[in-house]
């Protein structure tokens, strides 16, 4: 894994904030869930890549033609994502989007099912950035765009350069918990490492910022400036994010 060697940090305010999504705003390992009764052994191959000891290509393309997931299975899998959305992940997208704030989903996961997450959340479909699998007309699996950046190391850190080419305000920060992630931390003007669901350990250990609470309300202070509190704490329906965030520090 080509780790970072230092990464920097600066506080908010920020224009973009981008969200991993398997282990950060779902409790889910996505592609693990297609794995059925085979879940062991493709877990433990997601583990190794998510971890650094093995590059995601290695495992990429392997688990999917393990599993050859219909359709049918990805639809299935985006509902599991909503019903494992983290607490609090509606209501803080929301708090964000409402300050002016371009949230994005990052994702080396499967797009048509992290759609339905971002439906879910209320991200534009736009900024939902994950690799597409292909199905033939009878739903069965055709392959993935092995094309996709995201499907191999260092993937994410060229798409998280590009979105943060097109912030006009205030930069980026990068929120999730594997090492695909880390890696993307020097395009970010913040990276935090996000253990509520797993804490990696190597992760955290080179991360500047790291949250570890199982509730997103706890990023709040990390993703918005004291001012931007101050606005939201004027909308009532921002309140119970204020106090879940207060209560999760
Ligand atoms: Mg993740």
């Amino acid at each position: 894994m080509a780790l970072p060697a230092r990464i920097d940090d600066s506080a908010p305010p920020y224009g973009t904030l981008v969200f991993d999504c398997d282990s950060t705003l779902s409790s889910i390992e996505g592609i693990d869930e297609l794995a059925g009764p085979r879940k062991p052994e493709i877990a433990a191959l997601t583990e190794r890549a998510m971890a650094g000891e093995v590059p995601l290509e290695a495992v990429y393309g392997k688990r999917l033609e393990l599993l050859r997931p219909s359709r049918a299975a990805i639809e299935a899998l985006g509902a599991q994502y909503v019903a494992t959305a983290l607490p609090h992940a509606v209501e803080l997208v929301r708090a964000l989007r409402s300050l002016g704030k371009r949230v994005c989903i990052l994702s080396g996961g499967i797009r048509q099912a992290v759609f339905a997450l971002a439906d879910h959340l209320g991200v534009d479909p736009s900024d939902v950035h994950a690799v597409d699998v292909f199905h033939g007309r009878d739903g069965s699996y055709a392959g993935f765009d092995d094309e996709s950046p995201l499907a191999r190391a260092g993937g994410k850190l060229e798409v998280l350069r590009s979105i943060a080419r097109v912030d006009r305000r205030g930069g980026v920060v990068l929120i999730g918990d594997g090492a695909t992630d880390l890696e993307a931390a020097p395009s970010a003007r913040r990276f935090i490492a996000y253990g509520g669901v797993v804490r990696r350990k190597d992760v955290f250990a080179r991360a500047v910022v790291t949250c570890d609470a199982p509730d997103l309300a706890a990023l709040l202070p990390l993703l918005v400036a004291t001012d931007e509190l101050e606005v939201l704490a004027q909308d009532k329906q921002h309140h119970p994010l204020l106090v879940a965030a207060r209560v999760a520090r």
